[in-house]
């Protein structure tokens, strides 16, 4: 668009928008990350994230995206030829298994419909004797379908594998228990429900991952837990850290703490339910094909046949100014996907809706009209 005015709707699962607050906490000088000024933020950003995670282990930040927090929690962990049993519920599962595999781990990866999350029955019988780790995308952003966690650990009975969860577009907007759930690596990063821009990662480790990582023989050295941990007890880094990114991120931390968590992970679901009551209106399909899976972040919704999912986002896009998601891999042209994460509210929601709902008549997409009109008696009635 050569011009616009009005605000870019970002309705994108992920980078989000980043609230006003956030952006002007980080725009600050930034300091010697050595001084005792910035010793005092570190506690300031690490703690407040800990409930976020649920936990009251170690939390560790990287300068980097969740790619990076995906590394780390493997190469802290595991040996080369481990194997590690993985679920094919998306994109950033496969991505996940095909990383693992990359860096010379034996990988088991459960065949998927990209419609369903992990069926825990199925844990098991998959579950041979020499798995060292499970891995498992809470949120699978590609779909629209979480995966019941806690579900998967019972699943896993007494085995000794280490279960790693990838929270990157469920943590901060949907509830998230790594202590309670008995998780041994959490993966995450900022710029979904966070609300921050790119660039910071996070591994919460549990002391049983931790233990792991002092005889895991997988190379590792900018990714290594323990020098990090040792420093932040300190208030510092083994190198240095995005000082700005963490001034974002404990303002961020800040404004989801005053609203309430239970009362973010409800407007979340809220925001969720309108969506899908709108999808429905509208006479169209979700991708997540089970009730129980639904995701509380984004949206993928199936286009009608002979439809392209791209088409309908390139009209939205150039007539509204709104970005939203795209079908990745396998699931390409076929759907579009709506993000409802992080700074959002009802009246950002009933944008999204309504461009969304002209765009598809714009497009020629064969739908009923009343979809925005079904969200607004959701929002209204909650
Ligand atoms: C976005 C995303 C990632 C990848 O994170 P990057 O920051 O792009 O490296 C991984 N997993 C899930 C579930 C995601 O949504």
């Amino acid at each position: 668009m050569s011009f616009a005015s009005g605000r870019h709707f970002l309705q994108i699962p992920g980078p989000t928008n980043v609230p006003d607050q956030v952006l002007r906490a980080m725009s600050a000088a930034t300091i010697d990350h050595r001084g005792p000024r910035f010793a005092a933020l570190v506690p300031e950003v690490v703690e407040p994230l800990k409930p976020v995670v649920g936990t009251s282990g170690d939390v560790v930040l990287y300068p980097s995206s969740g790619t990076g927090a995906w590394e780390a929690a493997l190469v802290n962990t595991l040996s080369p030829g481990d194997r590690v049993l993985c679920f094919e519920t998306g994109h950033f599962a496969t991505l996940w298994q095909a990383m693992a595999r990359q860096l010379g781990l034996e990988v088991d990866f459960v065949p998927g419909d990209w419609r369903h999350g992990v069926d825990p029955a199925e844990v098991p019988a998959r579950l041979t004797p020499d798995v060292k780790a499970v891995l498992v995308v809470h949120n699978e952003t590609s779909t629209g379908v979480t995966s019941d966690i806690a579900a998967v650990r019972r699943a896993m009975g007494d085995h000794p594998a280490l279960l790693m969860v990838d929270t990157v577009s469920s943590l901060g907007s949907v509830d998230y228990r790594h202590d309670e759930w008995n998780v041994d690596v959490t993966v995450s990063c900022s710029q979904k429900g966070l609300m921050l821009p790119p660039g910071l990662g996070i591994n919460a480790v549990s002391a049983k991952a931790l233990a792991a990582s002092e005889s895991a023989r997988l190379p590792k050295s900018y990714w290594d837990w323990k020098p990090i941990i040792e420093a932040n007890k300190r208030g510092a880094f083994p190198y240095t850290p995005p000082t700005n990114l963490l001034y974002g991120l404990r303002e961020a931390l800040r404004m989801l703490h005053a609203e309430g968590l239970p009362q973010v992970y409800a407007r979340h679901a809220r925001h969720a339910a309108a969506t899908r009551a709108a999808v429905q209106a509208w006479g169209l399909e979700l991708l997540c094909a089970d009730p129980q899976a639904y995701s509380n972040t984004l949206t993928a919704i199936l286009m009608p046949e002979g439809h392209d999912a791209d088409k309908l986002r390139e009209v939205i896009l150039d007539r509204f100014d709104m970005s939203l998601g795209a079908g990745l891999g396998k699931v390409a042209g076929k759907v579009f996907r709506i993000g409802h994460l992080g700074h959002f509210n009802d009246l950002s929601l009933a944008g999204t809706l309504s461009g969304v709902q002209m765009g598809l008549r714009l497009a020629g997409v064969p739908v009923k009209p009343d979809g925005v009109t079904a969200a607004l008696s959701v929002l209204a009635d909650a």
